[in-house]
């Protein structure tokens, strides 16, 4: 395994719409190796989502996991890892939440940002099946975020007031105090 080099901001790679995945792409030894080095990036960078095109490759393939003894998301659920080929997305929940988010693609920076609350995503397996999740809260923020890649958009574009665009010092000393007022302050990346 290896970790790879992630995209910064004004890559146009992270701007495109990313290509679907060919059935027959599944099996490959080199999808195969590709996921197992998204995996080992996104372990180095403690990271709890990582999209295909941050790492060059633009096709609609993402992966997510929470670990269970994450120091960086200590009130973040555990998932199970997650590999997310060819999603759709069916909004189940229109209402607004807000988490602060960052991004392995713009690093140093956090932002807020509000997404609906719950959803539901159809996708397609390693096995080439075809699997249906739902997800909420938090989670369904990172789920977003990650998917967002896909279609060439980052979190920066979804941020309503941009003062709540901070360098991640900034954020930690003066808007992260608010954290107790607003239990919705998390960060993701
Ligand atoms: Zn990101």
């Amino acid at each position: 395994m290896a970790t790879l080099k992630v995209l910064r901001m004004g890559h146009p790679i992270l701007r495109e719409k990313a290509k679907l995945i060919a059935p027959e792409e599944l099996q490959s030894t080199e999808f195969q190796k590709l996921i197992e080095d998204m995996f080992e990036t996104m372990a180095t960078y403690e990271g709890i989502g990582l999209a295909a095109p941050q790492i060059g490759v633009s096709k609609q393939l993402a992966i997510v996991g929470i670990p269970e003894d994450n120091p960086r998301y200590p009130d973040a659920p555990e998932t199970k890892q997650y590999i997310i080929i060819n999603p759709k997305i069916k909004i189940l929940d229109t209402k607004l939440q807000g988490f602060w988010e960052g991004c392995l693609s713009i690093p140093g920076l956090r932002g807020f940002v509000e997404r609906p609350r719950k959803l539901q995503i159809d996708y397609t397996t390693l096995e080439g099946t075809i699997e249906r999740i739902v997800v909420e809260g938090f989670v369904a923020t990172v789920f977003q975020h990650e998917l967002d890649h896909l279609e060439g958009k980052l979190y920066i574009d979804r941020i309503k007031d941009t003062r709540k665009l901070a360098f991640n010092e900034e954020y930690d000393n003066f808007l992260c105090p608010d954290r107790d007022k607003d239990k919705n302050d998390k960060e993701i990346e």
